[in-house]
């Protein structure tokens, strides 16, 4: 493809309004383009990468026996109100009418598409287990849209769906995927992890997300170096030495006491104010479940992870309550509110259970009480683990204290269970003529994601650096002088060998001077460079270097061609 033919629209400035190196890049290397907040155009360069990504995806789900369909991506809300997900999905699905005025919905995940299709078609045990996948766009309205295709609200997504006879069944399809997932994110050359997650919003029994490794990743995550547990913050458990489910009050306490406060509101304030810790300091939160008030007690120096919170109260919304709700819920304004005199359902967690002597808000304005003991003063209605895990807390496996990392989520599996089979009505017979739901998984990668992700781990001062397999080309020809017949005509013949020979080039025929080619070129990350310049060729030498090398080597001209081939042919196999 010669340079001077493709769109490859490249910018000098970084985008001001870019924050992640992933987005600029794209920006400044011409590979999208945005049309309005979270909707992106993906230019050419960018559509040969996403495609590469697809194929590689498409090979590894063949190969795990899974067959490929496509879906419908507007979808009726019937059968979303079969689902039950109409009404809980929330804005993230944007929804319309049509001219008769019927309700419909851009799909942001297709599993009541497919299992409409599941109970339509699969009748008996004899057609499980069966795996069904779709490459194609996916619309979430989502709240905050970012960094390019990183979190877009129209995005491509590759989602599987396994239907099977049973639990035991399931498993093994969720382990082909878990392995088809591990090879392609090999294949794309990335460096990742599988972590245990939540199952969220699609619900079901159990997770892993695929992490691809970057500090600028969104999701905290933390893994054990002893025996490699690894999960998502929001999932991971602590091991525990004791765990109690009432508390002790200790007889040393003294009376409770209301103190002055002043300006301390925050717990670090407060805990300052009283010349301590903030371990000593009880985090008092409130919020709506399923609209309900409910009161969360943590110790000061402890989060709250809002999905467990969310599994121990089995509700479907949970909310923060905002200030305004807070002072009319507590009688005080968040900063000074407490457990003590309020008969609101309360939970604490674990760690509460071992303080003593705390200080809480007294639910008056710049006011605590200090020398409050848990289980004298105040009581809940459960103990639970509700913390978020941290670096340095227990493995729950072995012990060994967590480490902490950071990633950003490219792929999804979950073994669903019955929840939309049931339902939806997607059931088969067995081999008596008894009638089940089918047992389900859904395993989604984010496409376009992986592309960003792979320029957040693979870029430099100068640009991107893609590993070959993903790379929109796998070589760069960049003659020197255009103007010189020798070295243009030797490009031109390099160039026709490698294409001959499958090696994708992108032909730098652009009549301009070395300094501008190189530093495009090293923009677009392209893998390989052969640079042909007149004094070398005089020699019958060209240069040629990867992306990631500070100087060219010198190759003879008779060479150039099998030893690009060859080193592209071998990172391809390695997955590089
Ligand atoms: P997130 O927590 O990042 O919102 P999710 O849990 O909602 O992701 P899934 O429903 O599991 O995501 O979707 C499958 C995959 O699709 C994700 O692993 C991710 O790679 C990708 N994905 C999800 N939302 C977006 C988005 N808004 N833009 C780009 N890719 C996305
Ligand atoms: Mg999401």
């Amino acid at each position: 493809m010669r340079y001077t033919q493709m769109l490859i629209p490249t910018r000098k400035e970084t985008p001001v309004d870019a924050e992640l190196p992933s987005h600029q890049l794209m920006l400044r290397a011409g590979y999208i383009n945005q049309l309005t907040a979270g909707i992106y155009t993906l230019l050419p360069l960018a559509w040969r990468s996403v495609q590469k990504i697809a194929q590689i995806i498409r090979d590894e789900m063949n190969r795990s026996g899974a067959q490929e369909l496509l879906l419908p991506m507007v979808q009726p809300a019937e059968i979303w109100k079969q689902s039950g997900r109409w009404d809980h999905y929330g804005k993230e699905l944007l929804r319309f009418t049509d001219r008769k005025n019927q309700e419909y919905c851009l799909t942001p995940t297709h599993e009541e598409g497919i299992t409409d299709v599941a109970r339509q078609f699969i009748r008996s045990y004899k057609q499980m287990p069966i795996n069904m996948y779709q490459i194609q766009v996916k619309f979430r309205d989502e709240l905050r849209p970012r960094a390019g295709l990183m979190r877009g609200r129209e995005f491509m997504m590759k989602d599987a769906y396994s239907f099977d006879v049973s639990y035991e069944a399931a498993e093994k399809s969720y382990q082909s995927m878990y392995d088809a997932y591990c090879r392609i994110f090999k294949r794309c050359g990335l460096a990742f992890r599988a972590v245990e997650a939540d199952s969220g919003a699609i619900g079901g029994s159990h997770s892993h997300e695929f992490q691809v490794l970057a500090q600028t990743g969104e999701d905290r995550l933390l893994s054990c170096p002893k025996c490699g547990y690894a999960a998502n913050e929001e999932k991971a458990e602590v091991k525990r030495t004791i765990v109690k489910s009432t508390f002790t009050p200790s007889a040393n306490t003294p009376a409770m006491e209301k103190i002055y406060t002043g300006n301390a509101h925050s717990i670090d304030e407060v805990a300052e104010f009283l010349h301590d810790t903030p371990d000593h300091t009880l985090k008092t939160l409130v919020y709506l479940a399923d609209g309900k008030p409910v009161i969360i007690l943590m110790r000061g120096n402890d989060n709250l992870n809002e999905i467990k919170l969310q599994h121990v109260l089995d509700c479907e919304t949970l909310v923060m309550a905002s200030d305004a709700a807070i002072e009319e819920i507590m009688g005080s304004k968040p900063g000074s509110v407490g457990p003590c005199h309020i008969s609101i359902p309360t939970y604490a967690d674990f760690n509460v259970v071992d303080m003593h002597d705390v200080c809480c808000g007294a639910n008056e304005a710049d006011h605590h009480f200090i020398h409050v003991e848990p289980g004298r003063d105040f009581n809940v209605t459960k103990i639970d683990d509700l913390a978020l895990a941290k670096e340095g807390d227990a493995c729950p496996h072995c012990g060994a204290p967590l480490e902490a990392f950071r990633g950003i989520e490219v792929g999804h599996v979950f073994l669903l269970g019955t929840k939309y089979s049931q339902p939806m009505g997607a059931n088969y017979l067995d081999e008596a003529g008894n009638s089940h739901p089918c047992v389900m998984g859904c395993y989604g990668i984010g496409v376009t994601r992986v592309l960003a992700a792979a320029i957040e781990q693979y870029n430099d001062e100068n640009g991107i650096n893609f590993p070959t397999a993903i790379a929109p080309f796998h070589v760069i020809v960049a003659p020197m002088l255009m103007k010189n017949e020798n070295v243009t005509s030797t490009a031109e013949k390099i160039v026709a060998q490698l294409e001959a020979a499958g090696i994708e080039v992108l032909y730098d025929d652009r009549d301009a001077r070395a300094g501008v080619k190189f530093k495009d070129d090293d923009l677009l990350g392209i893998p390989y460079r052969i640079t042909i310049g007149e004094r070398n060729l005089n020699e019958g030498m060209v240069e040629f270097k990867h992306r990631a090398d500070k100087d060219n080597t010198k190759v003879a001209v008779s060479d150039i061609v099998d030893f690009v081939t060859k080193r592209v042919r071998d990172d391809l196999k390695l997955g590089i």
